[in-house]
């Protein structure tokens, strides 16, 4: 193989790129990432909430090195219409076991100290420029990468260019992502004093909450709600599909939504008096298995967001965990096609073997059916939370006419509906969970 400036050269420092970056560099690779952002993180953005299992095999010490917000002990699951607001609480002590704890995290800090790592392993940095092209050889292998006027060589990249796979589609030829596998997020941060946190949330000191939100949030139409509790601010915001956002008919732009959102009443209380500090948006890849594209190339491997790794169950968001688990393994089959002197396709397909052997391919897969069962839901968007209200008031309010047995106060309510419509679209659902 012909002398190139680096052995690895990682395009993008979130979390995919610096793992991948701090991997190759731990094993004695010359390393070289480059990032677009003035420094890792400055464009990076999250619910946003890490499981840490697959953080703790990088960095087994992450909990006293990394800038965590809080442990989330507690999942919230609240279903809105306009006026009411059925929410379900759960906490136990499993959801604080080492391996199955998870985090929230603001990527700013964040991914500054995953730099970090991969610096301090002699992985050198570039900030502020971005990629713009992958440079192949004659023969179509990827021999590096051209940043602004200077081509940079290596014997193998690692595109982890995130949710908007310019690169990849360009130079690797992979399909750009259908609007319908791609959704936009929207987040506010407002800061709020720790003990405020913990007396609104009912969390004991250092712990939080996840809440993820259904309903009136986007006024009806497929997406949700999110909030996540960080040591000293909240993180609040929605996603909606993109078709939803592009629709100029909408009555309910994007925008609106998260203001409506803010002044629910089941969200209002919760930021009274909080000082908004951050605004963001960033698209969120949610088409899952079905939009991973071919990863591995002769002189490049594809990770993290860019090979379409993420995962929105409605109940649970994931894509930093899978980020970090295929940046390792990118990393990993880095290393170990330079050590055997074989950057071909066939040299790298370790890295393929790993992903699929691992819970980020096979839960992508597991869950394949998901997004479209989630797209075609209306009704979860629309009548389920106004049938909930109307099952709880039926319940909960008393005005002193003599009642009717609970069954006979329910049954109605679910038939109007439909019983086979319901039993259909629940079975639907859970056979794709
Ligand atoms: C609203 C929202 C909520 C989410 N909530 C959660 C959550 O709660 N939990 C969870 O696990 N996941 C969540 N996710 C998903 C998670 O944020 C991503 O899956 C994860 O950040 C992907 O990591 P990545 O390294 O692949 O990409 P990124 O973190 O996006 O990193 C890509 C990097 O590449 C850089 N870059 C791009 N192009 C170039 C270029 N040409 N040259 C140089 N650098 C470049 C970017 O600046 C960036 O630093 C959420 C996402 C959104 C948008």
């Amino acid at each position: 193989m012909s002398e190139t400036d680096f052995d690895v050269i990682v395009v993008g420092s979130g979390c995919a790129g610096a793992v991948a970056a701090y991997t190759a560099a731990t094993a004695g690779k010359s390393v070289l990432v480059v990032e677009r952002g003035n420094f890792a993180g400055a464009k990076n953005m999250t619910g946003g909430r890490i499981y840490s299992h697959s953080l703790k095999k990088v960095f087994p010490d992450f909990e006293q090195e990394a800038p965590l917000e809080r442990k989330i002990t507690h999942e919230r699951i609240a279903m809105l219409d306009p006026r009411s607001n059925m929410t379900i609480d759960f906490t136990s002590d499993e959801l604080g076991q080492e391996g199955k704890d998870s985090y929230a995290v603001l990527r700013a800090p964040f991914d500054q100290w995953l730099a970090s790592k991969a610096e301090d392993a002699g992985a050198e940095y570039i900030c502020g420029i971005a990629v713009e092209e992958l440079i192949k050889d004659d023969a179509g292998r990827v021999i590096g990468v051209r940043a602004g006027e200077d081509e940079i060589t290596a014997q193998v990249t690692i595109l982890a260019e995130g949710v908007n796979p310019i690169l990849s589609e360009k130079c690797l030829g992979n399909p750009r992502p259908k609007a319908s596998q791609m959704a936009v997020g929207v987040k506010q941060v407002f800061e709020l004093p720790a003990g405020q946190i913990e007396d609104r949330f009912l969390v004991p000191e250092g712990e939080g909450a996840a809440m993820l939100f259904v309903g009136d949030c986007t006024h009806g139409s497929v997406g949700g709600g999110f909030l996540y509790t960080n040591k000293d601010s909240i993180s609040l915001g929605l996603v909606a599909t993109i078709s939803t956002a592009a629709d100029a008919s909408n009555p309910h732009p994007v925008y609106q939504m998260l203001e409506d959102f803010k002044n629910h009443p089941a969200v209002a209380p919760i930021i009274k008096g909080a000082k908004l500090v951050e605004h963001s948006g960033h698209m969120v890849p949610e088409g899952g298995y079905g939009m991973v594209p071919k990863y591995v190339f002769d002189g490049c491997v594809v990770a993290g967001e860019t090979a379409g790794l993420c995962m929105n169950m409605g109940y649970q968001v994931r894509g930093m965990d899978f980020a970090v688990a295929s940046g390792q393994m990118a990393g990993e089959a880095a290393v170990e096609a330079i050590d055997k002197g074989d950057v071909s396709e066939a040299g790298l397909s370790s890295y393929k073997t790993a992903m699929e052997g691992s819970f980020v391919i096979q839960d992508l897969k597991t869950f394949s059916k998901w997004p479209h069962v989630m797209e075609g839901w209306d009704s979860m968007f629309t009548d389920y939370p106004v049938m909930v209200k109307e099952i709880f008031n039926a319940m909960f309010s008393v005005d002193g006419a003599p009642q009717k047995p609970l069954m006979k106060r329910m049954m109605p309510i679910v038939k109007k509906r439909g019983l086979l419509k319901l039993a259909r679209e629940m079975r639907g659902a859970v056979k794709s969970l």
